[in-house]
């Protein structure tokens, strides 16, 4: 699960990893279980290695409906709009419903969808 920075994370100094890193750590999962699937929360899938479809996407429960232990409720979605956001790509892409966007700091970094990902490949 890559951490987002929302709640107390958001107030103490949170830094993102690079993308770099984080796509390496995925395919050093993936090689530890084996043959088993692994399933990342709050990565866009069409950034991540796809590692033979053995990585799959958690989605990022952008209608979710967060109740916090001090009380307080929030739409997981509309905290993520702080965070991430689509582009024209995304229109096109089948994991839209599940996605909450790329995240803005890889935005800025110049990262855009891969073009060789499956979900933005079906009209093509
Ligand atoms: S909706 Fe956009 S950000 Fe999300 S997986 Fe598709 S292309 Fe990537």
């Amino acid at each position: 699960m890559a951490p987002v920075p929302l709640g107390l994370a958001a107030r103490a100094g949170f830094r993102h990893s690079a993308l770099g890193p984080l796509r390496r750590a995925v395919e050093r999962a993936a090689k530890a279980v084996g043959g088993s699937r692994l399933v990342v929360h709050n990565l866009p899938p069409c950034v991540l290695p796809r590692l033979d479809g053995r990585v799959g996407f958690a989605g990022t429960k952008p209608y979710m409906e967060m109740l916090f232990a001090h009380g307080a409720q929030a739409n997981f979605g509309r905290l993520l709009e702080r965070t991430a956001a689509f582009v024209p790509a995304c229109d096109e892409c089948t994991e839209r419903v599940a996605c909450a966007g790329l995240g803005k700091h890889l935005l800025r970094a110049g990262v855009r969808p891969a073009r060789s990902f499956a979900g933005l490949r079906v009209s093509e």
